[in-house]
């Protein structure tokens, strides 16, 4: 028996992307085409999977696609041209490294020479930055899902304590960023926190981006929180056949909080609906400039 509310992070995500389809069609109006360059080193399998999906779901919302796969012999300095060119090029609005890149390849000096202002993802440190100061930057796909499925669900999220696990670049510094401009009072927690489980039962809400399968369990919930679950594992059953999960063991954590994201169906399908947002941002953001010259 469940007694949290399912914040459904896919009909969420059908809300965002029939917006960007609706600001795609007038762009056309304008002959304006929004263009995404995704960039693919390697084979990683779960990479690969994204890609596609991305491209899928940019081409369903009139958004044109260029897809750039190479095999991971890629050298940086042939990725930093093509990145140079797509700079340049005005039919691309967007552009996407798909991470992990290959050991081999400085992910960070990658990142900084994509144009801030087709910088998707939020990565490059102009857009960190601006994220930080409370500018209206480019704003990282997946924390910024995970914000308007919480208010989505809570509203307002003033005077909130915000809990947020896990401390990476991608999702929990931004996520700890994007709630302390809502004013929340945000805690971060990490692999070095002393009685993380203490600190996260003091939080109204709870953001959870760990990358350990069913980590946080009901110990570390207060009665009426709302929870938000990043993380996509997957777990071997007993009858061999693997299974998603998320860093919340859900069976637990469903009986005390008020409101919960499943896995799958809750932050997975916003990430990839923000990312075609922020190409629509990118894009009218690229033409206000244009116009302004
Ligand atoms: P990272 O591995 O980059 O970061 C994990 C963070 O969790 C680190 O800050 C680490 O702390 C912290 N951590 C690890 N173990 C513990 C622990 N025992 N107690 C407290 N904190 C701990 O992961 P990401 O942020 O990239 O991803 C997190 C999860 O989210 C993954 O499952 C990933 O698959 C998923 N994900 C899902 C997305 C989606 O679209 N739904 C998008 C991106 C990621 P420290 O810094 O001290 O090492």
């Amino acid at each position: 028996t469940t007694a949290a509310t399912l914040i459904d992070g896919r009909a969420c995500a059908e809300r965002v992307l029939a917006d960007v389809e609706r600001q795609s069609q007038a762009l056309r109006q304008e002959g304006i085409t929004p263009g995404l360059a995704v960039v693919l080193v390697g084979e990683d399998p779960a990479s690969q999977v994204y890609v596609r999906n991305k491209m899928r779901k940019a081409e369903a919302v009139g958004i044109r696609s260029f897809e750039y796969r190479f095999d991971d012999t890629l050298k940086q300095a042939e990725l930093l041209t093509l990145l140079a060119k797509l700079n340049a090029d005005p039919e691309i609005n967007g552009i996407l490294v798909q991470l992990p890149l290959p050991a081999t390849i400085d992910e960070h000096a990658v990142l900084q020479a994509i144009d801030p202002r087709k910088d998707v993802d939020g990565f490059h440190v102009e857009n960190v930055g601006g994220l930080i100061q409370g500018r209206d930057a480019l704003a990282p796909c997946t924390p910024t899902g995970c914000l308007q499925l919480l208010k989505q669900q809570c509203g307002d999220l003033a005077g909130k304590h915000a809990v947020v696990i896990g401390r990476s670049n991608i999702v929990g510094k931004p996520m700890a960023a994007l709630l302390l401009a809502e004013h929340c009072s945000v805690s971060v927690i990490h692999s070095r926190s002393v009685a993380p489980e203490a600190l996260a039962r003091q939080a109204d809400i709870v953001v959870v981006a760990v990358g350990r399968p069913e980590m946080v369990d009901a110990r570390w919930i207060k009665p009426g929180a709302v929870v938000i679950d990043v993380g996509i594992n997957r777990r071997q059953q007993h009858d061999g056949k693997t299974r998603l999960v998320g860093d919340v063991d859900f069976a637990s954590v469903a009986l005390i909080a008020s409101a919960i994201t499943p896995v799958p169906g809750g932050v997975g399908p916003m990430t990839i609906a923000l990312l075609m947002h922020n190409t629509l941002k990118a894009t009218r953001l690229q033409h206000a400039s244009a116009e302004s010259l």
